[in-house]
C-alpha cells in the first residue's frame, strides 16, 4: 500500500469524488485506518479468500484480513468483503461460510463477483465460471440484503458491461489503459502523451468493437479469438 495514500484520498475527496478503496488488507491498520478515515475515504472493499486457509501463510494471512475488517468496524469505517466466486465454491459451502464470517466481524456487506478469466485465472477451463444455476444460488444467499453479485446489480439497473459501455476505464499502477482491470490487453500508456488520444485509440480497437451479451471475458468466441493465443506466464497486459 503506498505510504502516501492518505494524500491522494484526501487530494481526490476535496474534488468530490467519492472513495473507495479495494485491498488486500494486509497493510491496513488501526493508524492507517485513521488517516484515511481523516481524510475522507468514504469505504473499503477487503479482498476475502474462499475456503479454510490452506497453509501457515495463508492462515496468517487470513488472521491479518480479520484484524483489519475489525478494525475499520471499530472505527466505523464501512468495509466490505469481497469475494471472488469460483463454480465449486457456490455448492461446498463456501459462500455461507464467508457471509458468516463477513457479519461476525463486523463487516457492512459482501460483495460478490464471478471469478473472470484473468490473471491467474486466465486459462483456467469453463468449469470454474459460473453458469445460470451457480447464479440462481448465489441470488438465493443474496436474499437478506447483506450480500450482492456485482453483475446482477449491474443489470438490475439496466446496465451491461460498463467496460464496453465506455462507462469506466482503468490505468493499471504502471500506466497502462485498459477497458476494465480484469482485461488481459493494454492499450498505450498515459503516462507517455495525450490521455484523450490514448482512449480514442482504445476505443476505436478492433476488439472492442463487437458488443457481448453479458462479459466479453466470459465469451467463448471472445476467449477463443483474442486469450486463447496469449502464452501462460506472459506478462500482462499484454499491450496491443
Ligand atoms: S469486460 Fe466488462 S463485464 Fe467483463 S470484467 Fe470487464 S467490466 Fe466486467
Amino acid at each position: 500500500m503506498r505510504r502516501d495514500l492518505d494524500e491522494l484520498v484526501r487530494a481526490a475527496t476535496a474534488r468530490g469524488l467519492f472513495l473507495h478503496l479495494s485491498t488486500n488488507g494486509l497493510a491496513l491498520d488501526e493508524a492507517r485506518i485513521e488517516r484515511l478515515l481523516a481524510a475522507g475515504l468514504n469505504s473499503v472493499f477487503v479482498a476475502w479468500e474462499l475456503g479454510a486457509p490452506k497453509d501457515a501463510q495463508a492462515a496468517r494471512r487470513r488472521a491479518a484480513v480479520e484484524r483489519a475488517v475489525r478494525a475499520c468496524a471499530r472505527q466505523g469505517l464501512p468495509c466490505f468483503l469481497s469475494v471472488c466466486v469460483r463454480r465449486e465454491n457456490v455448492w461446498n459451502g463456501d459462500v455461507e461460510a464467508a457471509l458468516a464470517a463477513g457479519r461476525a466481524l463486523g463487516a457492512a456487506g459482501v460483495r460478490l463477483f464471478a471469478v473472470r478469466p484473468s490473471g491467474a485465472w486466465l486459462h483456467q477451463g469453463d468449469e470454474a465460471l459460473l453458469d445460470a444455476p451457480e447464479r440462481a444460488r448465489l441470488r438465493s444467499l443474496c436474499r437478506s440484503g447483506y450480500a450482492w453479485l456485482t453483475d446482477d446489480a449491474e443489470k438490475a439497473a439496466g446496465r451491461s458491461c460498463a467496460a464496453f459501455a465506455r462507462r469506466i476505464v482503468y490505468v493499471s499502477p504502471y500506466g497502462e489503459l485498459q477497458p476494465c482491470h480484469f482485461f488481459p490487453f493494454g492499450f498505450g500508456d498515459v503516462r507517455a502523451g495525450d490521455l484523450d488520444a490514448a482512449l480514442d485509440r482504445m476505443w476505436s480497437h478492433p476488439m472492442l468493437l463487437d458488443r457481448y451479451p453479458d462479459c466479453a471475458l466470459e465469451h467463448r468466441g471472445f476467449r477463443a479469438e483474442h486469450v486463447a493465443p496469449l502464452a501462460g506466464g506472459a506478462r500482462l497486459p499484454l499491450m496491443v
